[in-house]
């Protein structure tokens, strides 16, 4: 990659956000003008040290604070709260936005990003699931680019390369691990621990993502987020259980043809692939060795055990403020799980109970959104 990259990093604190810096550190062509986080100062002024952003903003007002004194040898500007994160969002040097922080908090700074005229590499699938009807058209409007980070629809996207005609896609076919308790039913699930929950065979990510995929409501999302980075009708997005993590999605075309992407189980890769589109640079380590995986093995998801699927693919259908309701209902429900104050498979169970309580809302506004966010979650209690 000859030319500079210069890219805001929206929660640079977290899985997503250090893989990035681990690349911009490989990587110096790409340059980190911002940094951010929700609370995490030790590691924010430890990267702030070493890539030199011009900005870091902390989303707890307090901790800035802190970080403030703490950088006051550096030229590095410390800003707070939500319009911190939007400055870092926005910020005039760079040219892209890694968005990754977790929940529905990234759906705003993406907002702005993009009216700032900022490409997106987006890893806030939450972004896409509460306000892809406004984003997606932003981003038309703006003319910048949404290139998923997502491992499953980064496979996605770069099995699209070289399709001319969109309407030679007949369907995707969208991989899952299946999470550490594929196979087991609704009653050996009733006493399942965080501790548990948190052990993923296969990734090793940030704690809501790794509940989701548990509960396959993370794959609920990302069907949501496929319809909307690629405007396919969610009735063509079929999962398929993939124990193995080396086949990251496919698409298959109207001849038949099945294109996928393959690779050991790394987010480097499609985080970088997201900042170098179209180019491809070298991966030094982590790669595929076939023999290691003589079987790939495809099942059906079990959706009567994992019946929080379904609703995401009913959510994603209806569209509206009913998927918001999903997603903010599972991230509250998820967060009393953690607490041990819900059973493991209350978190579903809030889900359905927040989705069947509410009138839909078609084509919402951002405020009609987070109103909806704010209603799920009183929902969840
Ligand atoms: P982490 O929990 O590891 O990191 C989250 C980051 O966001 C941290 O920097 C955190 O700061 C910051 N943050 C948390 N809450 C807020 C808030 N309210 N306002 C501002 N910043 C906040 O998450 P992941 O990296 O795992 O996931 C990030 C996103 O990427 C998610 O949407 C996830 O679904 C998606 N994703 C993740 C994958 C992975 O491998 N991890 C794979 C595919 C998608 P602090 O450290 O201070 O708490
Ligand atoms: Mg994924």
């Amino acid at each position: 990659m000859d030319k500079e990259k210069n890219i805001s990093v929206l929660g640079s604190t977290g899985s997503i956000g250090t893989q990035t810096l681990e690349i911009a550190r490989t990587y110096p062509q790409i340059k980190i003008r911002a940094i951010s986080a929700n609370s995490n100062i030790a590691l924010l002024e430890q990267q702030a040290r070493e890539f030199k952003p011009e900005l870091v903003a902390v989303m707890d007002k307090e901790k800035a604070k802190e970080l403030k004194i703490k950088l006051a040898d550096t030229n590095v500007r410390v800003v707070s709260g939500k319009s911190g994160l939007s400055e870092a969002a926005a910020i005039n040097s760079a040219d892209t936005v890694v968005t990754a922080v977790v929940g529905i908090s990234g759906l705003e700074p993406t907002i702005e990003a993009i009216k700032a005229k900022k490409n997106i590499a987006l890893a806030n699938k939450e972004t896409l699931v509460t306000g892809g009807h406004i984003v997606t058209a932003l981003a038309k409007e703006y003319g910048v680019s949404i290139i998923p980070v997502d491992s499953e629809h980064s496979a996605i996207f770069q099995s699209m390369q070289g399709c001319n005609d969109k309407r030679e896609i007949k369907r995707i076919l969208l991989t899952a691990s299946g999470g550490p308790f594929f196979g087991k039913k609704r009653n050996e699930l009733k006493n399942i621990t965080p501790e548990q929950a948190l052990k993923h065979p296969n990734w090793d990510m940030g704690a809501k993502v790794t509940i989701d995929s548990s509960t396959l409501v993370n794959k609920g999302l990302e069907v949501i987020e496929a319809k909307w980075l690629f405007n396919i009708e969610v009735d063509k997005i079929k999962v398929l259980i993939h124990r193995q993590s080396i086949v990251h999605s496919m698409v298959e075309y109207v001849d038949n043809a099945v294109i996928a992407q393959l690779g050991a189980p790394d987010m480097r890769l499609p985080i970088q692939y997201a900042l170098t589109y179209p180019e491809r640079l070298i991966m030094q380590d982590n790669e595929l060795d076939f023999t290691k995986y003589p079987m790939l093995t495809f099942d059906e998801p079990d959706t009567d055990t994992f019946f929080a699927l379904e609703l995401a693919m009913r959510a994603g259908r209806e569209g509206g403020i009913l998927p918001t309701i999903f997603n903010s209902a599972d991230e509250a429900a998820v967060e009393l799980f953690m607490q041990r104050k819900i059973s493991y498979l209350g978190i579903s169970d809030a889900i359905q109970k927040a989705m069947e309580s509410v009138k839909n809302i078609p084509n919402p506004t951002l405020d009609e959104i987070l109103e909806a966010d704010k209603y799920a979650r009183t929902l969840v209690g």
